[in-house]
């Protein structure tokens, strides 16, 4: 049954984020064939459009505003109404995000539609498309469809890979005037904490430090790792709350949700509110001095030790390579 998908791509800096490509290879799941529309919404963002394309958009509908410069759920919702409105979709993916988690239940309440959220899989099944999406804080995973009306949901990020890119494709990039008007805020200044290095949420690679590091300075030799393995430094609350790291490096049930390639936990208990952000990992490894410690529960490799011994040594041994 061949559909018609938007796929809203997310922009930070001036480029689409990851989680957008990844999205639109969900998109081609659910269009079975159909066709995949991605939507860009912002100030400039129209010379994005052609990326979206190359990784497997047919074509691209853009709303351009100034006013849409940053992310407000009432700007970017009365856009992404407009482009439905315009294309009538059966299906619309966003990425599990900040932004996308503020806006799909936004406007999928205005369209009484039902949403599934933080799916990390699609697949079609017969009529209907089954995604897959974690409960229990990352202990199960249940299977979902929607059954009436559009098919809305939102993609865990680093969970379904993108389309390999395709210079030679081309499609149509067209402005939608969607009259953005009678916003209640307007966004003057973004005043953004600068972190140094890759990304978090896409990460690939995360070396994750807990109150095991002891202080701040013990976040040093955890940085060293991931900075040669070309990752970023997360942390467990009880590591936050001792004041060792920001609370933007935060995992867990009340932090980020992360699905590296690699997940590093260094003197990190293993709470469940801390493997409900990290459990879907691909690889686990997990260091620490307490052979009970829970983390090994959910560890692929486990070394029982001292980090402040184990790491340095990972990095050593890692620059040989
Ligand atoms: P600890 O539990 O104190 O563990 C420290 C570990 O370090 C120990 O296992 C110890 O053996 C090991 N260690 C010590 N020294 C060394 C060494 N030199 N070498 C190797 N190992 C060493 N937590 C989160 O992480 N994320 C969340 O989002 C989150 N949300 C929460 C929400 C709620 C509502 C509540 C109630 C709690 C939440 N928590 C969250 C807190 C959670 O319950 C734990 O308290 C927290 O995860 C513990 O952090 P930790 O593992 O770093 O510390």
């Amino acid at each position: 049954m061949s559909r018609k998908v938007l796929v809203v791509g997310e922009v930070r800096d001036g480029s689409l984020r990851n989680v957008s490509y990844e999205t639109i290879a969900a998109g081609k799941t659910v269009a079975e064939g159909g066709e995949v529309v991605g939507v860009l919404i912002g100030d400039a963002v129209k010379d994005l459009g052609k990326d979206m394309i190359q990784y497997g958009a047919d074509r691209v509908a853009v709303v351009e505003d100034e006013k849409l410069k940053s992310y407000s759920s009432d700007g970017f919702s009365q856009a992404l109404l407009a482009v439905i409105e315009s294309e009538k979709p059966d299906g619309i993916l966003i990425g599990h995000t900040a932004l996308g988690k503020d806006l799909a239940p936004k406007v999928a309440a205005k369209l009484d539609a039902g949403l599934i959220s933080d799916a990390t899989a699609v697949e079609s099944a017969g009529e209907h498309v089954v995604f897959t999406r974690p409960i229990y804080s990352g202990k199960a995973f249940e299977k979902k469809i929607i059954t009436d009306g559009i098919i809305f949901a939102t993609i865990r990020p680093n969970n379904i890979s993108p389309l390999e890119k395709d210079e030679s494709r081309t499609g149509d990039i067209e402005t939608v005037d969607a009259g953005i008007k009678d916003l209640r805020a307007i966004i003057k200044e973004v005043v953004r904490k600068v972190s140094e290095g890759v990304d978090l949420s896409e990460a690939k690679v995360i070396v994750s430090g807990g109150r095991g590091v002891k202080s701040a300075d013990g976040f040093k030799p955890l940085k060293e790792l991931a900075d040669v393995l070309g990752g970023a430094v997360g942390a467990s609350r009880g590591a936050c709350d001792a004041g060792y790291c920001d609370y933007s490096l935060q995992i867990g049930q009340t932090g980020k949700v992360v699905t590296p390639d690699l997940y590093i936990a260094c003197g990190i208990s293993g709470a469940i509110q801390h493997l409900a952000g990290m459990s879907n990992s691909k690889v686990i490894v997990a260091i620490n001095k307490d052979p009970e410690a829970n983390i090994f529960n959910v560890a692929d490799y486990g070394i029982v030790g001292d980090l402040f011994e184990v790491v340095p040594l990972l990095t050593e041994e890692i620059k040989k390579l």
